[in-house]
């Protein structure tokens, strides 16, 4: 047994402990309470106290892409054009980085989540692999979803989607049951609609976890109602045989059966109320990406509206090329303040409601609530301390206030998963970071010329 005990215990599930700890049996929480509690009750346990510190669940990332870790910051010249971003970064993945350049940003990605006290990550890998080997060094918990290749042509979807199986049935997660495998079906206009009604077919006759990008962007509107813009040059260029739906986003999932499959949309941005009703009524979650939409200019997807609606919403970070950091408690206080000036009159977004969506909302979103999410008995002990110590961080009079709202990443000081100290105080003894920052700094080089070349 093991005690762990802080200024502030917060479950989120429950209100936040003062002087509170936590008990943990092996892999899992024991208990939960205050100090003089769990320690009286406990005398034999092995206790660790963290001063001026909060004990939170472990931050839930539900939408990452580790493995363009080392694209970081490549591509912010073209954030204004989204079409071209994905088009650059789809060559740039396809052309210029290797299996182990992709393996390697992934783990850097993953242990960059692990510093920033992230124990658990819904990530989208093309090279579903490099993710899926990345939780695993870094030891993390997660859903890694296998994604589609670029696949609009009705023509070639059963082809398709037999690749795709033959991609997941060959990702091997390990004995340990940490990390569920899922698939990502890219987006409605890189996914041809048979091929989605294949994969919402299968998610549903197999229990799978899907997840897709939806409702990004005004771009990717326009595409579907009208068949004009970027990609349809791209569709006409290839010759792929795409028709647009003439519908929005989200009812054209409704229309090919994947709403059926309660998937996890990945941004909604831009949806009407129709499509947010679609949404709650299917039971489909959101992971939201507020820094990932501003930074395209993509706008700010209604977030109190879809909490009223009562759909399970998660934060995710987006990809390193799209945010530039893994920070869940900046991307948290970023929810927040965007959807205050969003919807200044409706739900008023505050700070524990925040840290509940980085923490228990991404949970729920990837339909991990029961073993994760929240400090509750019989969850993994998947906890982060964060500290205050720092005097730009005190004087702390509400504990929700000073994490969302004053805190940042460096302040972890601490995460476990499952019961497992595995980062402490700037060190992590099971990762080689000497060796990761050398490979980014030889992956940067390459990709940085390889871009002026394309360009050229
Ligand atoms: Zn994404």
């Amino acid at each position: 047994m093991m005690i762990l005990s802080a200024d502030h215990v917060l479950p989120v599930a429950s209100d936040p402990i003062s002087d509170g700890a936590v008990l943990i049996d092996g892999e899992t929480i024991a208990a939960v309470g205050t100090r003089a509690e769990i320690t009286h009750a406990n005398p034999e346990a092995v206790h660790e106290h963290f001063a001026g510190a909060a004990l939170i669940p472990g931050f839930v990332n539900c939408h990452s892409h580790l493995e363009l870790t080392a694209l970081r910051g490549l591509l912010d010249d073209l954030d204004h054009d989204f079409p071209a971003w994905l088009l650059r970064l789809t060559e740039i993945r396809a052309e210029v980085l290797s299996d182990q350049d992709i393996l390697d940003s992934a783990v850097a990605g993953a242990l960059e989540g692990l510093k920033s006290g992230v124990t658990c990550f819904g990530d989208i890998g093309r090279w579903g692999r490099a993710g899926l080997e990345a939780l695993k060094t870094v030891r993390l918990r997660g859903v890694l979803f296998q994604e589609t290749e670029f696949s609009p042509d009705n023509r070639t979807a059963r082809d398709d989607f037999d690749a795709l199986l033959e991609k997941v049935s060959a990702l091997d997660c390990g004995p340990a049951g940490r990390i569920a495998i899922g698939i990502s079906p890219h987006s409605p206009y890189t996914v041809s609609a048979d091929l989605l009604g294949l994969i919402a077919d299968h998610a549903i006759a197999t229990g799978t976890k899907i997840t897709i990008h939806a409702a990004e962007s005004d771009a990717e509107q326009v595409l579907l109602e009208s068949g004009e813009g970027f990609f349809a040059g791209v569709f006409r260029k290839y010759g792929v045989d795409w028709k647009p739906p003439g519908t929005r986003a989200v009812r054209y999932l409704e229309d090919t059966g994947v709403l059926r499959a309660k998937p996890l949309l990945a941004h909604c941005t831009n949806t009407d109320e129709e499509e947010r009703e679609l949404i709650a009524g299917s039971g489909s979650r959101v992971a939201h990406c507020p820094k990932s939409n501003a930074k395209f200019g993509h706008g700010i997807a209604p977030l109190s509206d879809l909490l009223e609606k009562g759909v399970k919403v998660g934060l995710g970070t987006d990809s390193m090329v799209s945010n530039n950091v893994c920070d869940l408690l900046e991307e948290a206080r970023f929810a927040a303040l965007a959807a205050r000036i969003r919807d200044p009159e409706s739900r008023f977004i505050q700070p524990a409601e925040a840290l509940r969506l980085a923490t228990l909302g991404g949970a729920e979103a990837l339909g991990l609530e029961g073993v994760t999410g929240s400090l509750e008995p019989g969850k993994y002990a998947d906890i982060a301390a964060v500290s205050f110590r720092e005097v730009s961080r005190m004087p702390v009079h509400d504990v929700n206030s000073a994490l969302i709202f004053a805190s940042r990443a460096n302040d972890v000081v601490m995460t476990m998963v499952a019961g497992e100290v595995l980062y402490r105080e700037g060190s992590c003894s099971h990762i080689d970071e000497g060796r990761l920052a050398s490979r980014m700094k030889e992956i940067a080089a390459r990709v940085g010329s390889a871009k002026t070349e394309l360009q050229g």
